[in-house]
């Protein structure tokens, strides 16, 4: 029986971060092998996926979100894996925007199964935004990068019909790894200036094992700047919130804004307040740990609404990740993949 919730107050971690948004991985399956989070040698043919009976179900993800939006989350966010491979998806999300003190519900997505039944449905459902992943407008390029031989178009008219369905704006992502893609950083510029989709670049991080990161590797926020400034000045915008990952910057001619996310050079760990629970409902405090905490043990162990709240509550007390602050100075060996908890 669910006891009436007494909202307690925000919960704070030992640098003193409260936690604002959760992100939340339903699949490990992908239909893209992007060469910098699922390479082929390692996600190949006999790779064992997780069975359904692994994953968390619908209903115990909701009981999930509801006791961290109770300690003071409000941003939820959909991710994988690919998450539209979950065709079921829409009731999920029809879960999750129910659950009181939720402000925000989004889905992260390379936007290559998108149809404009689907999009109704999440939006119906009460998907408030989409972000696309899109990392490059050459489809040879592109190519190269899914590995599946998606073309461009595809994710292009997947997020016409994103926009059609009501999603505003669209954020598209693009990974930048040096030596792999910085020749499309313009191109990508170009094609959003003006379209009202904010596009937002990310630098290529060092998340998992398998991708082979190297600090050379990285095209820096800097270079990023500079290389869109020479030819569509920028200014600095102010961020929307405190804890925004993305630096904001704006088009001086009035072509909209870009994002910059920069947790390589410029590391945010001091305002981070994001955790991330895996399609096993392992609970990952920070994008670069080795392990998570078993929720599902926790969930399948019969403990009560409060009971699971209090140790959900007591896991973000504990925390004192600062990985990309540290980088330099310590070594992880087994870090967690991006495919399991979604980036
Ligand atoms: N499949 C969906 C997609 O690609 O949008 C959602 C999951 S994917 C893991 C989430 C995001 O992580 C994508 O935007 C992807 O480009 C990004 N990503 C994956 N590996 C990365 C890396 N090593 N560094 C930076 N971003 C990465
Ligand atoms: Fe799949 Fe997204 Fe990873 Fe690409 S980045 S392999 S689309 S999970
Ligand atoms: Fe947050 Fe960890 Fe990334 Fe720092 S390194 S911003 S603590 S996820």
């Amino acid at each position: 029986m669910t006891s009436p919730v007494v909202r307690p107050e925000p919960v704070t971690d030992r640098l003193n971060r409260p936690i604002h948004d959760l992100r939340i991985s339903i699949t490990d399956r992908c239909n893209f092998r992007c060469v910098y989070c699922m390479p082929k040698e390692k996600f190949g043919r006999d790779y064992s996926f997780l069975s359904r009976k692994e994953l968390l179900s619908f209903e115990e993800i909701e009981r999930v979100c509801r006791a961290f939006a109770d300690i003071g989350v409000k941003k939820l966010r959909i991710t994988g894996g690919e998450p539209l491979l979950r065709t079921d998806m829409h009731d999920l999300v029809a879960r999750l925007a129910n659950i009181p003190g939720i402000d925000d519900l989004s889905m992260t997505t390379n936007a290559s199964l998108i149809k404009p039944e689907r999009a109704r449905a999440l939006r119906d459902a009460g998907l408030t935004r989409v972000n696309v992943s899109l990392d490059s407008l050459n489809d040879d390029d592109f190519i190269r990068i899914n590995d599946v031989g998606c073309t461009v178009k595809r994710v292009l008219d997947g997020i016409d019909v994103l926009v059609a369905s009501g999603f505003d704006p669209i954020k598209v992502n693009m990974v930048v790894r040096r030596g792999l893609n910085e020749t499309s950083i313009l191109p990508m510029a170009r094609h959003f200036h003006g379209s009202g989709v904010i596009l937002r670049f990310i630098e290529y991080m060092d998340v998992g094992t398998t991708n082979q990161w190297q600090l050379s590797d990285v095209y820096s926020a800097k270079d990023i700047v500079e290389t869109i400034n020479t030819e569509m000045p920028l200014e600095p915008l102010d961020p929307n919130y405190t804890g925004e990952v993305a630096r904001r910057w704006r088009y001086v001619d009035g072509g909209g804004e870009i994002g910059i996310i920069s947790s390589v050079t410029q590391p945010f760990c001091r305002n981070c307040s994001r955790a991330r629970l895996s399609a096993v409902g392992k609970l990952y405090t920070c994008l670069f740990a080795e392990d998570g905490f078993d929720l599902r043990a926790l969930l399948r162990s019969g403990c009560d609404d409060d009971d699971f709240r209090e140790s959900v509550a007591g896991l973000w007390r504990r925390r004192e990740d600062r990985y990309s602050e540290l980088r330099n100075r310590i070594d992880v060996p087994h870090k967690v993949e991006m495919s399991h908890i979604g980036g």
